[in-house]
């Protein structure tokens, strides 16, 4: 999609700190972290959220899974545990409308969320 940022990261149009990438999926550091690992995990094809998952593209979800718990180890926070967050929405808090799962870890992340 022309105007939306994660499409342009996707597409290197603007810079990012890549951390892994293959033909379904881009995952890149956040750009104003709230944790010491703090990393954005997108599909490649354009979902505007969590509202447009359906049955054809529900693939790209699990996929996304696997992508966090593999760099969860590499990034060397799956043993001290870490937190997956999807923000869905206005009330949700979702500022990007491309479907993105933060990866969190590092520092003790505390729960219920404000
Ligand atoms: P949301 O609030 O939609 O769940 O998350 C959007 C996230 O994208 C925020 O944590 C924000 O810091 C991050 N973000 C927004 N613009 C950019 C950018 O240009 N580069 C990077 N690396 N992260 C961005
Ligand atoms: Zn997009």
């Amino acid at each position: 999609m022309d105007s939306c940022i994660f499409c342009k990261i996707i597409r290197g149009e603007i810079p990012s700190s890549k951390v892994y990438e293959d033909d379904k999926v881009y995952a890149f550091r956040d750009i104003n972290p709230e944790a010491p690992v703090h990393v954005l995990i997108i599909p490649k094809v354009h979902i505007k959220s969590a509202n447009e998952i359906n049955e054809e593209n529900a693939e790209i979800i699990s996929h996304i899974f696997i992508v966090a718990s593999n760099l969860a180890k590499e990034l060397g926070i799956a043993h001290s545990g870490y937190r997956i967050v999807n923000n869905c929405g206005e009330q949700g808090g979702q500022t990007v409308e491309h479907l993105h799962f933060h990866l969190l870890g590092g520092r003790d992340l505390t729960w219920p969320p404000g």
